[in-house]
């Protein structure tokens, strides 16, 4: 596009010349005038544009004119011909381009043609054609093939590339007619049988056209050249004087184009563009209809200069016809006359649009350089001067391509109905999918509920059952724990009363035999006497002396009789009591002093009977202190366990625990407890020695006994929760001593109760508590004295029993609670524990009882300590706590 600026860019210098708008490949669309549909209106002027073009000296001019000067001198650069007239005067001609000699081929195209196809591309009509003598190179600018030379190609050639390179296959066409014009007949290049086709103009828009001409459509450039090459071989060339390969015919190339463009798009967007016509664009698109005319026109020259003959004649005439009229009509043109004699000759008919049309017209006039054709080059130049002032009225050729948008839009509607037909079935499949897909959703969700509902409803009816079962449980374990225990204790009461009848059968038995010996032994004496007295007397002494013994004996053995009886009935008592004491606990009476504080209450309450308790003391007084204690050491075990509850029963009573002591009973239990043979014995003389413990003078004899270490052995190793609660009880009694605590602890007392908490009765636990918390209370006393003889961290805490306490600070058990907040409480007091209290959570639980204790006293004694505690204070501020 760089060469078309030759003519946008050159002024036009020529004074008799109209300083009109340059000669652009583009239009400026202000410039456009345009009226869609209806066919091209819109119009800009465009002058004819015309370059001379001038031939090398060819040989004969060489060797012939070679002493003779070129008759034109060129001046490209002011775009300047001068003709010289004689050897000091020239005339000088201003064109639109002046070629020299040396143009190549590819230059004149760029300047003479291109602007001119770029047009046709663009829709409007355009014209390239060329004038001159013959011989001067017109076909040589236009219609050389370049077979040999591509460098060589001609217009036509090119112009051909620079379409097929513009446009869509797809969506334009193009089409050409070869045709020349031979003495006045138009005749077919492309099918010389077709020789004489008629001009046929439209009487409405005046176009022209040759319906008789052979059109064909061009996809390829080979196909357009092989065309050419098919024309040029039936072009009549008749040989001249002048030039023997020159025509003397009219040769006219039509290319017709049709091009699409889109409607509403930019007409002068470039070609290169890719225009979519999508069916979704019902804008009817615009078509454009463009049609270059490339003329090569015969010779020029005069007829006379020519020298033909006859035919020959004839036919120059014919040409010159043509030219003529050409001629005729561009000096009317150029000079506005009224009339210009287009109808004159077939030529001027055809090329009714190129000149005064709407046609873009470019004409390349030809000269050569000999002086001898001075005449024609300077007629040449004139016509080529008069062409210039030609001005044509471009007009674009489009109009709206309803048909094609008709078809386009029956392919959109087929499509379409296609399209929509597709769209129903997908629609339809899918409402069904979705229908199915909730139909099964819906069975399912049925399905679930439905099974959701079973399993609710059978585990229902199985929790039903489980607590139905469970309480039939309860109910039934309730009952065989009523049952049982009365059982149980009827039993044993049973078991003792009957071994109590065998031993008095015995007894019985052993005095009938003495009796019957002592019957004997009196006849015996009464047989002797009777014989002594006929006899001896000694023999009478000695059995004296054997019946005086035997009557020792009877009368002990009837002592011993009495005694047994008297147990025999405490016995029967005791069962008695013990199957009252069970009816009263079925009937529903809780047992009483079962909460007792009292280690012994289970003792208390069974020799809480008057009755019971008036016939041990009938046994006691009967069978005397020193008897039952010797039996406690009885071989017989039966005999052992009686003495030893007697024992514990006389030890319940105050009054004797004295007596007990003074005849060394205290020492005979302690000594049981290392009878592991028996639990029995174990629990009762433990029951026995924690009563003996309430006594303080009898706490240090138990402590000098070593009554600790037997007591600690024997809760490391019982495992009857009866027997640990009584050793549990012996061992807190000796905690409320102040004397005993030191030795209490080095000989493993705290140990031994702390140990005991493995046993999780809470008979056991109860008295565990109870033990700590008079220690507690014991050291407490001993730090608060002025001369406190307490130092140092509690022996409690030295021996773990801190998580213990902390642990069951809120024990359920209402009285095991109760010990363990008063231990707390007596812990605290002493600042020494503070520390160990607070790292080991008992803060936490002293606060608790200062707010929530249910007994007031307690509550308050909590409290007291901790504000009183400058440790606890500061913790508790620490904390964020207010008691
Ligand atoms: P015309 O068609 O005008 O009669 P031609 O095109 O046949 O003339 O040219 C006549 C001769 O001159 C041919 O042999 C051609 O090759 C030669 N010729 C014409 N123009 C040129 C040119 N510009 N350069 C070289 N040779 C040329
Ligand atoms: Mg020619």
């Amino acid at each position: 596009m760089a060469t078309s600026g030759v003519y946008r860019n050159g002024s036009n210098k020529a004074p008799n010349l109209r300083a009109s708008s340059s000669f652009k490949s583009k239009l400026p669309v202000s410039n456009v005038r345009r009226s869609i549909p209806g066919g091209a209106t819109d119009t800009v002027s465009g002058r004819v544009r015309v370059a001379v073009r001038l031939r090398p000296r060819n040989a004969e001019e060489m060797a012939a004119d070679a002493d003779f000067a070129d008759c034109v001198e060129l001046q490209p650069e002011l775009k300047r011909l001068k003709l010289r007239k004689n050897n000091w005067d020239s005339d000088t001609y201003e064109f639109d381009e002046v070629l020299t000699e040396y143009s190549s081929q590819k230059r004149v195209y760029e300047v003479v043609a291109k602007p001119v196809v770029e047009s046709v591309l663009d829709g409007y009509n355009g014209t390239v054609m060329a004038y001159g003598q013959t011989g001067t190179g017109k076909t040589y600018t236009l219609g050389r093939l370049g077979d040999e030379d591509t460098s060589a190609r001609g217009i036509m050639v090119r112009s051909m590339e620079d379409i097929l390179a513009n446009i869509s296959l797809e969506t334009d066409s193009v089409s050409v007619s070869y045709l020349q014009i031979y003495m006045e007949t138009i005749q077919d290049l492309l099918n010389p049988a077709n020789d004489n086709i008629p001009i046929v103009e439209d009487q409405r828009t005046g176009d022209v056209s040759l319906p008789g001409a052979t059109v064909v459509e061009i996809r390829d450039q080979q196909t357009f050249i092989e065309l050419l090459r098919l024309g040029e071989n039936h072009r009549v060339a008749a040989n001249t004087k002048l030039n023997t390969e020159s025509s003397r015919s009219h040769a006219i190339l039509m290319v017709h184009m049709k091009r699409s463009v889109l409607g509403g798009e930019d007409e002068f967007s470039t070609e290169n563009e890719n225009r979519s016509h999508s069916v979704g664009n019902f804008k009817p698109s615009i078509l454009r209809k463009g049609k270059l005319v490339v003329v090569d026109l015969a010779g020029s020259e005069r007829v006379h200069k020519s020298g033909s003959e006859g035919h020959m004649l004839e036919e120059a005439k014919s040409i010159n016809l043509s030219l003529s009229a050409l001629g005729k009509c561009i000096n009317a043109l150029a000079e506005n006359s009224a009339h210009v004699p287009i109808r004159d000759s077939k030529l001027t008919r055809l090329l009714k649009d190129s000149f005064g049309g709407t046609s873009r017209t470019s004409l390349v006039v030809t000269i050569g350089p000999s002086p001898r054709h001075r005449a024609e080059t300077a007629s040449t130049i004139l016509f080529g001067q008069r062409a210039m002032k030609v001005e044509n009225m471009l007009k674009i050729k489009e109009e709206f391509d309803y048909k094609s948008l008709s078809k386009r839009l029956e392919i959109e509607l087929d499509k379409l109905i296609a399209d929509n037909e597709r769209q129903q079935k997908v629609y339809e499949n899918e409402v069904e999918r979705i229908r199915l897909e909730a139909q099964k959703r819906v069975t399912e969700a049925e399905r679930n509920c439905a099974e959701a509902l079973e399993e609710e409803k059978v585990k229902c009816q199985m929790d039903y059952m489980e607590s139905i079962k469970k309480l039939e449980e309860k109910w039934s374990v309730n009952q065989h724990k009523c049952v049982a225990n009365g059982e149980v204790h009827m039993d044993s009461g049973n078991d003792e009363v009957t071994k109590l009848k065998a031993l008095l059968q015995n007894e019985i038995c052993l005095r009938k035999a003495a009796e019957e010996e002592n019957k004997n032994l009196k006849l015996q004496l009464v047989k002797f006497s009777k014989a002594e007295l006929s006899g001896g007397s000694t023999n009478v002494m000695n059995i004296q002396e054997i019946l005086e013994e035997e009557c020792r004996q009877n009368k002990k053995l009837e002592e011993e009789v009495r005694a047994l009886k008297s147990q025999l009935s405490q016995l029967s008592t005791e069962a008695n009591l013990s199957r009252s004491y069970l009816e009263r606990g079925r009937n529903g009476n809780t047992p009483a002093g079962l909460d007792c504080l009292s280690p012994l209450n289970h003792l208390q309450s069974r020799d809480s009977s008057n009755g019971e308790r008036a016939s041990i003391v009938n046994l006691h007084e009967q069978v005397g202190l020193q008897k039952i204690l010797s039996l406690l050491e009885s071989e017989d075990a039966n005999v052992r366990i009686h003495a030893v509850k007697v024992v514990a029963n006389l030890a319940a009573e105050e009054a004797n625990q004295e007596k007990i002591v003074e005849a060394g009973g205290l020492t005979s239990l302690l000594m049981l407890l290392r009878s592991y043979e028996d639990e029995t014995i174990r629990r009762i003389a433990a029951g026995a020695i924690a009563n003996l413990a309430m006594n303080e003078a009898n706490q240090e004899l138990i402590m000098a006994q070593g009554g600790i270490c037997l007591l600690a052995m024997t809760a490391s190793d019982a495992e009857d929760p009866q027997t640990l609660r009584m050793v549990a009880g012996a061992l807190a009694n000796l905690c409320g001593n102040d004397k005993l605590q030191m030795r209490l602890r080095s000989e493993g007392g705290i140990k031994a109760l702390l140990g005991m908490v493995r046993c999780r009765h809470p008979d056991v636990l109860s008295q565990v508590a109870r033990g700590i918390a008079n220690f507690a209370k014991c050291e407490s006393r001993a730090s608060s004295q002025v001369l406190g003889t307490k130092h140092g961290r509690s022996l409690l805490i030295e021996d773990g029993a801190l998580p213990w306490i902390v642990q069951n600070a809120n024990n359920e058990a209402s009285l095991i609670r109760r010990h363990v907040e008063l231990a707390l409480c007596h812990l605290a007091q002493h600042e020494v524990n503070a520390k160990d209290m607070i790292s080991g959570g008992a803060l936490w639980e002293l606060v608790r009882i200062s707010r929530d204790c249910s007994r007031e006293d307690i509550k308050a004694l909590a409290r007291r300590t901790l504000t009183s505690s400058s440790t606890f204070v500061a913790e508790m501020r620490r904390l964020r706590i207010e008691v």
